[in-house]
């Protein structure tokens, strides 16, 4: 950080600060990764300073579709993003590789396939749905109508709420992917339920791409009409967006990235969102996936040898959920506590939640970050410890 530090002590200092932080930290964040430093010096190279709107892809005529002179080589480069993450996702869908985030992925994705006012059923957002699947202060929620289903007793999606809501909304869409749900989503059984009712099928697999990419969570591909996902999670790439779509949906799809809902493309980031998926098509990376699984799994018993109530009694994937509801402090008051202690995580909503969103009964709990750092399942079963004597700390 010289070189930063020498242009801007303010600014290279914070990110020293910063970076120490996230290096000494024990980073538990489901959200969160540490991406590769070769996707990370793509991200801050040259191609920052390229304008390229529209796309390279060679149209009717024969010529790119960009709006830009000198595009000769990030035309190359954006094709070449696209073909590796068909190949990631093994599958024939269109990708748009442009979104600069998941939710304008999500944005771009809506407006591909469906007009203000059309009804959306998706997981409600206190058992694990995204803000972007229809909080009321986000877009979603404000543009199109919102139904949710919800999951049951034991915290798993209930089918049949999904069904029984369905048949009576007529959605437009079905939706599913969520940010804090620890199980399998059975992408079969909502294909079929959005073709009982003539619905279009989205899956935003955000959480989970890079084990579906590993090959540890089934794939939504050739079940979903749309796959949304960020890059920087499960995925372990830069900071970012893709949107997969049937290939009769690619142009609704590529129009509603651009120009309807960004400008310039971010090419420095789709050099990182390139090398990103050329590293989740190698061996080792089947491996960390593989690892990410195993290791939540063997964090998550040990937090109920130890008394603790989980969210669905388990986990399948990533993620997991502290169930804190019977504690006298709320999930954000472990979450500062654990701060303190070094350990970063996030508060986060229970079902059937009694405290307020800003409070909160759980903490969410992901294995991804520390499995890129090496940390294997006795290293997940000791910070379990850890946390359970802060908590028992609080409880004095
Ligand atoms: N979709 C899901 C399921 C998410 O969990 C998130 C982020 O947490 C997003 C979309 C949005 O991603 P971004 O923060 O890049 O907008």
């Amino acid at each position: 950080y010289k070189f930063i530090k020498q242009a801007s002590p303010v600014v290279g200092e914070l990110i020293e600060k910063e970076y120490n932080r996230q290096k000494d930290n024990i980073e538990l964040i489901a959200s969160e990764n540490y991406c590769s430093e070769a996707v990370l010096a793509a991200c801050g190279s040259c191609l920052s300073w390229k304008y390229a709107e529209g796309y390279p892809y060679v149209r009717t005529s024969g010529n790119t579709s960009r709006y830009y002179g000198g595009t000769k080589y990030v035309d190359e480069l954006e094709e070449y993003c696209c073909t590796k993450w068909k190949e990631v996702f093994d599958t024939d869908y269109h990708v748009n590789v442009q979104p600069h985030s998941g939710s304008q992925a999500n944005f771009a994705a809506y407006k591909a396939i469906l007009k203000p006012g059309d009804t959306i059923l998706s997981l409600s957002l206190d058992n694990g749905g995204h803000l972007t699947h229809g909080s009321s202060v986000n877009f979603s929620g404000k543009l199109y109508d919102m139904v949710f289903y919800d999951v049951d007793e034991r915290g798993y999606i209930d089918m049949e709420d999904v069904r029984k809501k369905a048949h009576e909304c007529k959605p437009q869409l079905i939706l599913t992917g969520a940010s804090a749900y620890s199980r399998i989503i059975d992408f079969a059984a909502f294909a079929e339920i959005a073709k009982e009712v003539g619905a279009y099928f989205m899956v935003d697999m955000a959480h989970i791409a890079g084990l579906v990419a590993g090959n540890e969570h089934p794939s939504p591909f050739g079940y979903a009409d749309i796959v949304t996902t960020t890059t920087h999670k499960t995925l372990r790439g830069p900071r970012g967006g893709l949107i997969f779509g049937r290939t009769e949906l690619a142009k609704k799809i590529d129009s509603a990235v651009f120009p309807y809902a960004q400008g310039g493309p971010l090419e420095h980031i789709i050099a990182g969102k390139a090398i990103c998926a050329e590293e989740a098509l190698r061996p080792e990376y089947k491996e960390y996936a593989h690892q990410v699984v195993v290791n939540c799994k063997a964090f998550c018993d040990e937090f109920i040898k130890l008394g603790y109530k989980v969210v669905t009694g388990g986990t399948d994937n990533h993620v997991f959920l502290l169930d804190l509801t019977e504690f006298p402090f709320s999930g954000k008051d472990l979450q500062d506590r654990l701060d303190d202690a070094g350990i970063t995580l996030n508060k986060n909503c229970v079902p059937n939640e009694t405290r307020s969103p800003k409070e909160t009964s759980g903490v969410r709990i992901g294995t991804a970050p520390m499995t890129t750092r090496g940390y294997k399942e006795e290293d997940f079963r000791e910070v379990a410890h850890k946390v359970d004597a802060v908590i028992k700390e609080m409880l004095k």
